[in-house]
């Protein structure tokens, strides 16, 4: 075997047609049995298995010690004939189960210690803890579950370009180490050496160099570009992830949900799944109200109603401060909901008590019969008017619509989980638009950005836009599919007083505007076109297409949800030198 052509085939490639064939293969190997004087091995590549026999008829004496000795996860090259097995030595699972490769040499050329977490799993044996998948991720990225997901991911990833590419946009690099782009995170910061006390950020997106990008004239760009958010993590996010950014010019809502609708066919398409076009469009306003949430399943009914009038005329006391206070009561009727168990409903009240709610009430009807923690206030017949029937439950939250919103949207959850079989669409994607411009920070009751400040005010609304601001509605959009947000995007604004006149509502003064965005600022003064874009969430697309778990299981090397990569262990401290060079000192 020369070093310059170790293999002839991979091992996953091997078939009936290649009998008689000499074969070099090299892998991993995948598991070991000796079974009387004949040994066994699994031999592993990324293509797939295949049975290498050692025996001393065919491999002589030396190899079959050899193969005898090897261990698991070892690297070895094999040198043999490709056989048929016998028939009732086939194996009908493996691709290749109808062959053997009979071994005539065997070096083993990447010893392997003993794995520190086992590769080769049976069936229903679980995988180890997660902790120990990431600290031996070499070893936890062999596994044929992350073959799968990288290996669809790359494809994913080579569709999104080959269909931007073919829409005629151009794949354009933007910094890493920048200025820092406002998406509601923190930024991180990378102290310069060269200039002491000065820091880059790193993007949270490449929004404003997308948007210099059109002033230029580039006219259509993406990029799958990484974007690092410094937030108080949660186990659904990464600090650093990957979206597939875009922008384009001379565009409004309509062409920008056009393009995003083609490449997240053609994504689910890669994958297999047939998605009809186009999605249904749902304004912000009404989805809340429907659902509670800006991003609803809408594979499943179970929408929200207001239920404030008919339960005021009942004077019903868990009720009446909200009323009192201007709240609504709303609430979610649930067809077979009367299976409903008391220690059900219990921990769905002690949930909606965990989201600031006063909780839930509830009834449910069985016959004539009626339960629950409201159920003398209701009969048969009024309980028929809120459509609420034999065998039904209706759940009630009280109180201003932010907090019943979220009560109801997890309450809704909990009830498609526990009543729905299974959905009549399998894909439900759909546009939410017209979405608020600015948002009070309910903890300093300061106006922000709902989005990013870029994003252009509704055309209907700007004149509202100093008089009440919270009013306006933004030319902005984001794609949903199965409760899940997949990205968002906006028309942008491109008249740079405007623009001005957003950074001051956000509290900005006149020397932050332009220590920060002047640069922006003169470029949209130097003619600049209408545009808009997007950016699709790649990390997520990749993990609903994977039927991942999370999102750790579609990254080569992800973050712990404690922000530490335990592969390689990062973060870590600098030494003192490396500290005095970027001019830094840790303040215990
Ligand atoms: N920059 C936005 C984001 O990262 C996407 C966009 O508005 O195009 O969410």
């Amino acid at each position: 075997m020369s070093a310059t052509s170790w293999r002839t085939h991979r091992c996953g490639a091997l078939r009936a047609e290649h009998v008689g064939q000499r074969v070099h293969l090299g892998g991993w190997v995948h598991r070991r049995r000796d079974l009387g004087g004949i040994v066994f091995l699994d031999l592993r590549d990324r293509d797939g298995l295949v049975q290498v026999a050692v025996g001393p008829a065919w491999s002589g004496a030396e190899v079959v010690e050899r193969a005898s000795a090897v261990g698991a996860e070892s690297v070895i090259v094999v040198e043999g004939a490709v056989v048929s097995r016998p028939p009732e030595a086939r194996n009908p699972e493996m691709a290749t189960g109808a062959v053997e490769v009979h071994a005539t040499a065997l070096r083993v050329v990447g010893p392997a210690e003993v794995p520190a977490i086992p590769v080769a799993r049976g069936k229903g044996e679980e995988l180890p803890s997660e902790e120990l998948r990431l600290r031996y991720r070499h070893l936890d990225l062999r596994r044929s579950e992350m073959l799968h997901n990288l290996t669809l991911r790359h494809r994913l990833l080579q569709r999104s370009r080959r269909t931007l590419s073919d829409l005629g946009f151009l794949e354009i690099e933007t910094p890493i180490l920048t200025k820092p782009t406002p998406e509601g995170a923190r930024d991180y910061l990378v102290p310069s050496r060269v200039h002491p006390g000065e820091c880059y950020a790193l993007p949270q997106s490449p929004q404003i160099y997308k948007q210099l990008l059109m002033v230029a004239g580039f006219d259509r760009y993406f990029q799958i570009a990484r974007c690092f958010r410094d937030e108080d993590l949660r186990n659904d996010r990464q600090p650093e992830f990957t979206q597939i950014d875009l922008e384009a010019s001379f565009v409004g809502q309509d062409d920008v949900l056009e393009v995003v609708e083609a490449v997240l066919v053609a994504l689910w398409d890669e994958a297999g799944a047939a998605v009809p076009r186009p999605f249904p469009r749902l304004a912000h306003r009404d989805v809340m109200e429907r659902f509670g949430t800006d991003k609803p399943d809408l594979r499943y009914g179970f929408e929200l109603r207001d239920w404030s009038g008919p339960v005021a005329a009942r004077e019903i006391p868990f009720a009446a401060p909200s009323l009192a206070n201007g709240g609504r009561v709303r609430g979610i009727a649930v067809p077979g909901g009367a299976t409903l168990s008391r220690k059900d409903a219990d921990a769905l009240a002690t949930a909606a008590k965990e989201l600031g709610g006063s909780g839930l009430a509830w009834v449910k009807r069985q016959g004539d019969q009626l339960s629950g923690s409201v159920a003398k206030y209701f009969d048969v017949e009024s309980l028929g008017g809120l459509g609420v029937g034999d065998g039904d439950a209706a759940l009630f939250a009280a109180g201003p619509d932010a907090v019943t919103s979220t009560v109801l949207d997890r309450v809704r959850q909990r009830v498609i989980e526990r009543f729905q079989a299974s959905p009549a669409i399998p894909h439900a994607f759909a546009w939410i638009v017209d979405f608020p411009l600015f948002e009070r920070d309910p903890e300093t009751g300061q106006a922000v950005a709902a989005h990013h400040p870029f994003t252009a005010p509704h055309p209907d609304d700007v004149d509202r836009l100093a008089s009440d601001p919270l009013s306006c509605r933004a030319l902005h959009y984001d794609a949903v599919y199965n409760g899940n947000e997949l990205g968002s995007g906006s028309i942008r604004i491109t008249d740079p007083a405007v623009q001005r006149a957003v950074f001051q509502h956000l509290g900005l003064s006149a020397e932050a505007i332009e220590s920060r965005f002047g640069f922006l600022l003169r470029a949209l003064a130097a003619g600049a076109p209408p545009h808009g874009g997007f950016a699709i969430g790649f990390d997520r697309v990749t993990m609903l297409l994977a039927e991942a778990g999370s999102l750790r299981d579609v990254i080569a090397f992800p973050k712990t949800t404690a922000a530490r990569a335990l592969f390689e262990g990062a973060p870590a401290a600098p030494d003192a030198a490396e500290l005095a060079a970027l001019h830094l000192r840790v303040i215990p």
